[in-house]
């Protein structure tokens, strides 16, 4: 069945691309490079052993580097894949060993904060250009990942000013490549803007999965059986991996807290409407709200399906 890819490219966007993180993004990046022809060669590296022996197995890259520093020496690009409270330590580590003119670039889900930690440990001769792939699933490891993981979905990329309008160029052409959709914006904005759109609605889930979990007056067993009321699409989101969503909440710190304080004055007005009976206020807010889903369907971003489009991974993040 045709994977909406397209054909691959004529020739290489890269020659040696480093991926440093071979989890559900980097795997994901792997497959896509590798079906569309996107780098001549791909050099994997991971900390973990285990995930090191399962992309040899699946053969994901040409080259898996015995380190990280090994995988970037021979790189032209580099793409950090790893979580956000790794980064600062696979800078430092890689920092000496990479390449002149090299560009290095991540998909964190943060990016002030990586900017932050990252760029002190770039040599001058290193092009920097952070990314962030709007697009993932609750699932982690080599073996989540799949191609189409970026066809349609959003790439953001927040390159400090001052950035090679060269090196951007061929971020922006090597996720227009794996099927994205790119944007350019200021890393703080980027932190507002997935405050609300991604990172509030997973603490919300896991705030209300966790609260639901706690009950005494509700059996586990009935909060199972009876998900299909709503409570079960929060717990796809409440499933992601508890490392990359830990590192994402102190790392987002400010907007999060920002966009917190807003949602909680307007479920203080929310629950306010219900205890005045207010009907008219509750109506007025779910009409709207149904048109926002609407808009998203109209955009592509989901499947009007009822089921939520399981068929395909949701975007997660
Ligand atoms: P993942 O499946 O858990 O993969 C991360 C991989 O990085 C793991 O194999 C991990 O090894 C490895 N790693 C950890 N520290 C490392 C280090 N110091 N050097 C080399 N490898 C290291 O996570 P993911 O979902 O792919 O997420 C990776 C990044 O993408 C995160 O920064 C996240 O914010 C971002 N992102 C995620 C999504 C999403 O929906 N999942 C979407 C967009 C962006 P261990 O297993 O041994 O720790």
């Amino acid at each position: 069945m045709p994977d909406g890819l397209g054909p691959a490219l004529r020739t290489p966007l890269v020659d040696r691309l480093a991926l440093v993180g071979m989890g559900l993004i980097g795997s994901s990046l792997a497959r896509v490079c590798r079906r569309k022809g996107i780098a001549r060669k791909i050099i994997a590296a991971d900390l973990s052993p285990e995930v090191c022996a399962r992309v040899r197995e699946l053969g994901l890259a040409d080259e898996v580097a015995e380190s990280a520093p090994a995988a970037v020496a021979q790189a032209d690009l580099v793409i950090l894949c790893a979580p956000v409270g790794a980064m600062e330590a696979i800078a430092r580590k890689v920092g000496p060993h990479l390449r002149a003119g090299a560009i290095l670039s991540d998909v964190g889900s943060v990016k002030s904060a990586i900017i932050a930690a990252v760029a002190p440990h770039l040599p001058e001769h290193v092009r920097f250009v952070p990314a962030h792939p709007v697009a993932g699933t609750e699932m982690s490891g080599p073996d989540a990942g799949f191609a189409s993981l970026f066809l349609d979905r959003w790439a953001i990329l927040t390159p400090p000013p001052g950035t090679d309008p060269a090196a951007v160029s061929t971020v922006v052409d090597f996720w227009a490549a794996a099927g994205s959709h790119v944007e350019v914006m200021a890393p703080a904005h980027h932190d507002l803007v997935l405050a609300i759109t991604s990172h509030v609605p997973h603490l919300i889930a896991y705030n209300i999965v966790g609260t639901a979990a706690d009950l005494e007056e509700v059996t586990q067993s009935e909060v199972i059986k009876f998900s299909a009321g709503g409570f079960r699409d929060f717990t796809r989101i409440a499933a992601s991996d508890p490392t990359m969503w830990r590192d994402i909440f102190l790392a987002n710190k400010e907007a999060v807290l920002e966009m917190l304080g807003r949602f909680t004055e307007d479920l203080t007005a929310l629950q306010r409407m219900i205890r005045r009976g207010e009907g008219d206020g509750l109506f007025d807010l779910f009409t709207r709200t149904r048109r926002i889903r609407r808009g998203i369907i109209e955009q592509g971003q989901e499947t009007a399906a009822p089921d939520f489009g399981r068929g395909r991974a949701d975007p997660a993040d």
